[in-house]
């Protein structure tokens, strides 16, 4: 029996797709304003103008008529921690207080597979709520984490990274691992490049990793090359004066990872707050990247960013919510803080750039070009579909907005998971927003026949 799904979906909105950084480029963006995204088999087949490409679709296509909305690549998030969604917005006087009295209890439940499906179920909802499509995720200790994890998040087909927390000392002995890392080489086996998954070799951070442990990871890292490296570095300065004593011999908290053979492409650093120009050179030199997490530093007293001098050193950034010490799902959250930040630091974040950051500029940090984070075809069809006007505050703001500028940056400042319309994943509608705030007309879904 054959399957009568139409061979190509058609989505009739304003596009809006990066080519460069805007930071560095003067036309890094296409924005399309009457514009047409073509999708077959889970892929962009085409986007442009309506008027050019809608006379070649095959009769009987129908088009999903999204005038009034933008959209724009599925949001990347490159840093947070899917059990640490139960904990968000606990209160705590910084991170090390945080860690033992929310975070560590709270991973401790990942060890029970049925606990972590759940979790991972509600997780991948609010992610799609929230417009992200990929995220880098830290799971906890146990490697039920992360089958859990991948379990879920293939089957909704997501193109989502995560891995095992390594960590074999200064922690609670319910969550101590060993500098055997045969677990995690299971792992890879088991879903790295499994459909659209991609593993991630994780240890938390160099504090809670003996030299054994770290040594063996870097191992592991060179023995997968194409896999993922996550972890933290200089988030606030009692950690870095912790690992100065914890590593004398290292020149810096960052060359502790670099000395075990932990920076290289593919390489996120979380945080990234208290480094120097030598860091900031090696992060470039290398081809690691940041996950710039401005709710959590913020939230926890971490200290501030300083994206003037990641871009005068080259070193890619990227976006990360750091849920659960970041406060919210929302990229457009976290964007909106990271304006913020930027601006105490005495640089200035345009929301195009914000935008970039959050779409291509992750997908480069994550050597995923071309793969997502783009409307060009060819790329995998992970797409979201915002909403300028989705509160009575953004509609009456936007309703005057006199540039593409003014209206993202209006998203970006007082949006959240209400301004996500609906949330496309390889081309399956994988999240659309519910009545409960179709108050204004707009939000009505309509179809048309072109
Ligand atoms: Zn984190």
């Amino acid at each position: 029996m054959s399957n009568p799904t139409p061979a190509v979906q058609a989505y009739r909105a304003s596009l809006l797709h990066f080519h460069a950084d805007p930071g560095f480029a003067e036309q890094a963006h296409t924005w399309i304003e009457d514009g047409l995204l073509l999708v077959e088999d889970g892929r962009i087949k085409a986007s442009g103008d309506y008027a050019a490409l809608a006379p070649a679709l095959a009769p009987g296509v129908a088009v999903a008529d999204y005038r009034g909305h933008i959209i724009t690549p599925g949001f990347i998030d490159t840093h947070l921690h899917f059990p640490q969604t139960d904990m968000i917005a606990s209160p705590a006087p910084g991170l090390l207080p945080w860690l033992e009295t929310y975070t560590f209890p709270t991973e401790r439940q990942f060890g029970d597979p049925v606990h972590a499906r759940a979790g991972a179920e509600f997780f991948l909802d609010e992610l799609l709520r929230n417009g992200t499509t990929t995220a880098l995720v830290y799971c906890s200790v146990h490697k039920e984490s992360v089958d859990a994890f991948f379990e879920t998040s293939t089957a909704r087909n997501l193109r989502m990274a995560a891995g095992k927390v390594l960590m074999d000392r200064n922690c609670p002995d319910f969550l101590q691992d060993t500098a055997d890392l045969r677990d995690s080489e299971e792992l890879i086996q088991r879903w790295h490049k499994h459909g659209r998954s991609m593993y991630a070799i994780t240890p938390r951070f160099a504090p809670t990793s003996t030299e054994a442990q770290l040594a063996a990871t870097g191992e592991l890292a060179r023995a997968w090359p194409d896999t993922f490296i996550q972890t933290h570095v200089s988030e606030n300065q009692d950690e870095c004066a912790w690992v100065g004593e914890l590593f004398p011999q290292r020149r810096s908290y960052l060359d502790v990872y670099e000395h075990y053979g932990l920076m290289r492409p593919r390489a996120m650093f979380g945080h990234c707050i208290w480094l120097d120009d030598t860091d900031f050179a090696r992060l470039a030199e290398t081809g690691s990247a940041i996950a710039h997490c401005p709710t959590s530093n913020l939230f926890l007293g971490s200290g501030l960013f300083d994206m003037k001098r990641a871009d005068a050193a080259g070193a890619m950034v990227s976006l990360g919510t750091d849920v659960g010490a970041g406060t919210s799902f929302s990229m457009l959250q976290t964007m909106n803080e990271a304006y913020k930040v930027a601006r105490l630091k005495g640089s200035y974040l345009p929301a195009l750039r914000m935008f970039y950051l959050a779409t291509l500029g992750a997908a480069r940090s994550m050597g995923l070009e071309g793969t997502i984070g783009t409307l060009a075809p060819g790329a995998e069809a992970d797409f979201i579909v915002l909403d300028p006007k989705a509160t009575p505050l953004l509609a009456r703001r936007n309703a005057h907005a006199g540039s593409l500028e003014e209206t993202l940056f209006a998203l970006a400042l007082l949006g959240d998971d209400r301004a996500i319309r609906a949330t496309y994943a390889a081309g399956a509608c994988v999240h659309e927003r519910t009545a409960g705030f179709a108050f204004l007309p707009s939000n009505r879904p309509t179809e048309t026949d072109s």
